[in-house]
């Protein structure tokens, strides 16, 4: 089969190969053929060799959706041409953080396309629990954002407890996972501040849009009559911190899952303690989250900058990192072959 790959880490030791062994499926796995792949700052790490990976040679792609190809003999929920989005995250399913329901937290997991092959081909081979299907109607361009760009943002914003009626500040709110936590947002009943230059997330559902980056806290200010945000998303680490701590208010959280700009920071204890802010970290989201997922897919959108083929996949990378970028890269693989 053909597929992205790579032995020695670096952006340019990619290779597009035609001769890769076709996985193969256990009795509990399902071999899928890959449709669209989503395009993630996971798969730019791994290939550039800032997280330790296996296989090596290595295929990455962590977010992926498409078509099953063959089920295993066990497999019971699941059968070829099933339309399906992989669950990233390699669990057991039998130690303690599995079993009260916390499976991205698995004390023996990993990601897939991290700690196993990713989606970067023409076939990837998943085990039936990872594996969850979508409806007909769903276009592969959201269902290729779902296992990750979605589920993210979408775990967070419960973590931090997000209610009806409170403000919700969203830093690079038209990322990947910024566009996408405006939809939560506005869903869970919150007034929803933007922070992004670009117009557009207004059609997200944005209720504010602060494009003046220097002056975040002081917008945030007038927008909440003093009382600064109940909850404030920064996924972009150290760039964003300062304001993005300045921006919450009393008894708010601060919830972070990234740290794109660089993950050290400084932090003020005294401010913390006495505006009683809580700072969450998270991490994926639960198998559970993923059917909630698709039930409201109707209800979700994505805006696709740009759509690569498989062969274009080292093009697909670089370009996560374009300062044009407006909106998710994709690679499409089968769905327009
Ligand atoms: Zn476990």
């Amino acid at each position: 089969m053909k597929a992205a790959i790579f032995e020695k880490p670096g952006l340019e030791n990619l290779k597009i190969k035609h001769d890769v062994e076709q996985p193969k499926i256990t009795d509990h796995d399902v071999l899928i053929r890959v449709k669209v792949a989503g395009v993630n700052p996971i798969d730019h790490f791994v290939v550039s060799g800032t997280r330790p990976i296996k296989p090596i040679p290595h295929i990455p792609g962590a977010e992926t959706s498409g078509v099953i190809e063959e089920a295993g003999l066990h497999v019971t929920s699941l059968e070829k041409g099933d339309r399906v989005i992989v669950h990233n995250k390699v669990f057991d399913g039998i130690c303690d953080m599995c079993l009260s329901g916390n499976d991205m937290l698995c004390r023996n997991g990993g990601l897939i396309g991290v700690a196993t092959n990713g989606g970067f081909a023409e076939y990837i081979t998943v085990p039936e629990k990872n594996v969850f299907k979508i409806p007909n109607e769903m276009q592969w361009e959201l269902a290729a954002s779902l296992p990750v760009t979605t589920l993210t943002p979408y775990h967070a914003l419960k973590e931090a407890a997000l209610k009806v009626n409170e403000s919700l500040v969203i830093f690079g709110a038209s990322g990947n996972t910024g566009m996408m936590a405006i939809q939560f947002g506005k869903k869970m009943g919150a007034k929803v501040i933007a922070v992004s230059k670009d117009d557009w997330v207004k059609d997200f559902g944005a209720d504010y849009i602060i494009g003046e980056y220097d002056r975040v806290v002081e917008k945030i200010n007038e927008l909440t009559q003093g009382k600064m945000a109940d909850v404030v998303l920064n996924s972009l680490g150290v760039q964003t911190w300062e304001n993005s701590f300045a921006s919450v208010g009393l008894n708010g959280r601060l919830v972070t899952f990234g740290g794109l700009t660089g993950a050290d920071v400084k932090l003020n204890i005294q401010s913390l303690y006495s505006k009683q802010v809580k700072l969450i970290g998270s991490t994926g989201g639960t198998r559970k989250e993923i059917t909630e997922l698709i039930d409201m897919s109707k209800e979700l959108k994505t805006r696709v900058w740009k759509k690569f083929t498989l062969d274009e996949a080292k093009e697909a990378l670089e370009a996560l990192f374009d300062k044009e970028r407006d909106g998710r890269i994709l690679l499409d693989i089968s769905n327009s072959s």
